[in-house]
């Protein structure tokens, strides 16, 4: 009898192609379709007592117990065409992505079968596209193919599997030779051998052995608040170029010519490079046309600093430190920040510096130099940034003032930076007031876009009871107006409370511009003053048609002329 179905965890397994389940034609290895039919025979991939007792579909597989209290139920989608990986693009990346999107509700986490060859580029672009994950996301593959009788697949598949079921680490992970590694960290290091990856600059953040060994304090904390975002706009124009002694100047600046974008430059050492003028002028040329250059040394360990004379003449050129990341890793986020609208050159590598997902190792505070300059906040943003480890809980604690500040000032810039440093931006400040009251308040449409994108409550109250809505009514904020309505928001009772008395009160001035924009946040123009009056008997008795036949028109109903778009848009 099959065991009577207990907790179940959910995992979509995305099988992209690989080794893992490559079949030999001709003598050479080629992917393999079916997965799903080969793992069903395997008993150690699939229950199929169980299964039938759940009526599972075809392409759903359980694994047996793995512990008394816990069934792990995986569906296999298999990508067509399926590929060796070295076939594989930043487009079959960000593809993965939006499955992983599209399904993200349904599943507890998701495993992506892909091979090696490039898998630390895939775990990388995805560590960048998924921003606020809060499921597992592992990559896997094989050395060997799953068939053969002595393989790496199974082994890597199965482990896989249960970390993924686990959840205990939510980020974008690795899963290889009993090690879990944070995936922008990994490269791969050995064509043969069964530990194909390594982390260089990073402990695994887990072991398997007897027991599953967590390196806690590597895990990043999860804003549980934030909805997962997908960033598909990955900018493909970006390069990689590897110095070697010697290399002339002309090579370089045919490699740097238009329509590249951007370019991680492997250097020597601590990040030294020639110093020899052509070259560097070729450098500087192309840094002042807007080309944006990451250092990244191409020795496995260490990073990149300006000891050296070599290495500071880098800097000189407009080149950003890629510190100890890899080159897999600072390719990855040379696409991503390089694929983000609207940000200025300097944002973009003020981006490029700062830690976004775990990839790098910053310097001590000391090291570090101002970043942004452009505006105060932003640069107050950025001392703050340099604050030490330490010094998180600081941090903390003045982040949602300085959130709100930069929300009332409408700075983009700086509340992208905000952002990226994992700020939970619907946190209230002392007042009660989020970030989108301050956006509202200042009217600004841009920053109550991203604040209503990244999951804001529309409808937060302050400590007085105030919300955005009534806040962007008193700056007659009609786009933000537009925008919050658009969202759901709705003027609570206790803020409609004393409407009818400014209603009439503004029909007494002859405020059309006072009455729209209530009647556009939902109010009700018909409701009585505090002497029993409508605004519409205010105005009559005045003789202010204008008013009258504006109240008519808005009051008319569902047959009432729609605001214009441009003054009313998002209604
Ligand atoms: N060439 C294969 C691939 O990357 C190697 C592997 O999977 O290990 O797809």
């Amino acid at each position: 009898m099959a065991r009577a179905a207990g907790p179940e965890r959910r995992l979509l397994a995305v099988y992209t192609g690989g080794t893992l389940g490559m079949r030999s034609e001709r003598g050479v290895l080629v992917p393999g379709a079916g997965l799903a039919t080969v793992l069903r025979a395997l008993p150690m991939f699939h229950d199929e007592e169980y299964a039938r007792t759940r009526g599972l579909p075809e392409d759903t597989l359980v694994l047996p117990p793995a512990s008394p209290d816990q069934r792990v139920i995986y569906t296999v989608l298999e990508c067509q065409p399926l590929f060796d990986s070295s076939d594989m693009t930043i487009v079959e990346w960000v593809q993965i992505a939006q499955t992983i999107e599209r399904h993200y509700e349904q599943y507890d986490g998701f495993v992506v079968i892909h091979g090696t060859d490039t898998m630390a580029f895939a775990a990388s672009v995805l560590s960048f596209v998924l921003e606020n994950l809060q499921k597992a996301v592992i990559l896997t593959g094989a050395q060997v193919p799953i068939h053969a009788l002595w393989n790496d697949g199974r082994e890597n598949l199965l482990g896989a599997l249960l970390m993924a079921a686990q959840n205990l680490i939510p980020e974008v992970c690795l899963f290889f030779q009993n090690q879990l590694f944070r995936g922008n960290r990994v490269t791969k290091v050995d064509a043969r051998r069964f530990a194909a990856f390594c982390s260089p600059n990073l402990p695994p953040l887990a072991v398997v052995g007897t027991d599953v060994m967590i390196n806690q304090e590597l895990v990043r904390r999860v804003r549980r608040k934030d909805q997962l975002l997908v960033h598909s706009n990955m900018e493909q124009d970006v390069g990689l170029l590897r110095l070697y002694p010697g290399i002339p100047a002309s090579l370089v600046r045919a490699f740097l010519q238009p329509p590249l974008k951007g370019v991680v430059m492997e250097t020597f050492g601590s990040g030294n490079g020639p110093t020899k003028p052509e070259l560097l002028q070729e450098l500087q040329v192309a840094a002042r046309r807007g080309l944006v250059i990451i250092n990244c040394t191409h020795c496995l360990q260490g990073t990149v600093t300006s000891d050296y004379a070599a290495s500071r003449a880098m800097v000189g050129a407009g080149i950003v430190s890629g510190f100890d990341m890899t080159s897999e890793a600072a390719l990855a986020k040379l696409s991503y920040v390089l694929g983000q609208p609207g940000l200025s050159l300097d944002s973009r590598k003020e981006l490029l510096a700062r830690d976004l997902r775990g990839e790098m190792t910053l310097p001590t505070v000391d090291m570090c130099q101002p970043l942004l300059q452009h505006s105060l906040l932003s640069r107050g943003v950025t001392q703050l940034l340099s604050l030490s480890q330490e010094a998180h809980a600081v941090r903390d604690a003045l982040m949602p003032s300085l959130a709100c500040a930069v929300a009332r000032a409408g700075d983009m810039e700086a509340l992208q930076v905000l952002v990226e440093l994992g700020s939970d931006l619907s946190r209230e400040d002392f007042n009660g007031q989020t970030p989108l009251h301050a956006a509202a308040r200042g009217g600004h449409p841009g920053a109550v876009t991203m604040l209503l994108r990244r999951g804001a409550d529309v409808n937060a109250q302050d400590e007085d009871g105030l919300s955005p809505l009534l806040l962007a009514v008193r700056g007659r904020h009609q786009r933000v107006i537009g925008l919050l309505r658009a969202a759901g928001a709705c003027l609570s009772p206790q803020e409609l409370e004393d409407t009818g008395t400014e209603l009439c009160r503004l029909a007494s001035r002859v405020d059309l511009e006072g009455l729209r924009v209530w009647w556009q946040a939902g109010a009700d123009l018909g409701q009585p003053g505090y002497d029993g009056r409508s605004a519409l008997l205010v105005a009559e008795a005045a003789g202010n048609l204008e008013v009258v036949s504006l109240l008519q028109s808005l009051q008319r109903g569902p047959g009432a002329q729609a605001p214009s778009p441009d003054v009313l848009p998002g209604v």
